[in-house]
């Protein structure tokens, strides 16, 4: 028998405007749960949705009630308050406290995934609510309280606050609403031990010791960024392309598809070969402040049409310094007097 489970998208219609016009709740779950049913089709849960019709609404314990003859029912959304700056997680779980462990994987995975910066309003808001002092073994949430009276467990999931801009802005990317999706799946399937039959038989990639500028590669599992930030669960979940590489310094930057780019410097130690890049793809790496550069026989002084001395083409040279539109100081001594300054594009790292 699969495990099966209720996903019930938050609201109907157009509900809950965002801090940036065109966010509402309504539709940022709407798409996530249909996302979210799919991805974990994949896994071989079996799924169901409280609501058919986008445009139909259903009360709150009747939408829980739904769960009856489900393992879990989850209820999917966005949070609002007055103060801006929140834009922490939260997830909720019953009273009884069944179903915790799963609110703090998918919470937490939520908060990875979405990477907002990292400041005090960040953060995994975990906790269950009684509907009284009188009746503390009754849920407050109506959704939660349906689903424990169907004999599920109700899982409340608040995907950070749509009136925090940085959080309005990740829930408006459908791209973003899938790594969650994918994110949130893969919690579930690691809690009830499922895998995916298909990654199971995918052929190992092939190794090499080498890696280089315009190679896709994965993020091994315990990597941190050069920062010592751990490296969120949505990188680990996608293949990258190398944009500059040196010593112990990788910068990897867009995904395979090209559809998402994260610029970031990692230890190779972290990464492994999935592709080596086609040749085309390769791109020259940008010399940086310190190398030892050589000018090509075309160049000229930055911004005029002038060349240098015939020397300066023929010798080494140290950049001594790049700015942000180009202008690179190059110089034949490594420290003290300067030769010129020249587009970085004439340089090529020796
Ligand atoms: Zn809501």
């Amino acid at each position: 028998m699969p495990i099966k489970i209720m996903l019930d998208a938050g609201h109907y219609g157009k509900y809950n405007s965002g801090v940036i016009p065109g966010y509402y709740e309504s539709d940022m779950t709407w798409v996530l749960h249909k996302y979210l049913k799919e991805e974990l089709e994949s896994y071989g849960f079996e799924v169901g949705v409280t609501r058919e019709d986008k445009e139909k609404d259903l009360e709150v314990y009747a939408r829980g009630r739904m769960a009856e003859g489900y393992d879990l029912f989850i209820s999917l959304h966005s949070n609002a308050v007055g103060h801006e700056a929140t834009k922490r997680v939260v997830a909720i779980y019953p009273v009884s406290g069944r179903g915790k462990d799963i609110a703090e994987k998918l919470g937490n995975a939520v908060l990875e995934t979405m990477a907002l910066s990292d400041d005090r309003y960040n953060y995994l808001e975990l906790y269950k609510k009684p509907y009284s002092s009188v009746r503390p073994d009754t849920d407050w949430y109506g959704v939660i309280r349906g689903a424990v009276s169907a004999g599920s467990v109700g899982i409340i999931l608040e995907h950070s606050f749509h009136t925090n801009r940085e959080a309005c802005r990740f829930l408006m990317n459908n791209d973003n609403l899938r790594l969650l999706a994918s994110a949130e799946a893969k919690v579930l399937a690691d809690h009830y031990g499922y895998s995916k039959e298909a990654e199971k038989e995918e052929p190992l990639p092939p190794k090499s010791e080498v890696l280089a500028v315009g190679d896709i590669v994965t993020v091994r599992p315990g990597a941190v960024w050069e920062t010592g930030a751990p490296v969120p669960s949505f990188v680990y979940a996608d293949r990258w392309r190398i944009k500059s590489i040196k010593g112990n310094r990788a910068v990897i930057d867009e995904n395979e598809s090209g559809r998402n780019s994260i610029n970031s410097a990692i230890d190779p130690l972290y990464l492994t070969l999935w592709k080596k890049g086609e040749a085309g793809d390769k791109k020259e790496p940008v010399p940086t402040v310190g190398d030892r550069v050589t000018l090509s026989s075309d160049a000229v002084v930055y911004r005029t049409g002038r060349r240098f001395a015939d020397f300066v083409y023929r010798v080494p040279l140290y950049l001594r310094s790049l700015s942000d539109d180009g202008r690179a100081v190059i110089s034949t001594l490594e420290r003290g007097a300067v030769t010129g300054a020249v587009d970085v594009k004439y340089l090529r790292s020796l």
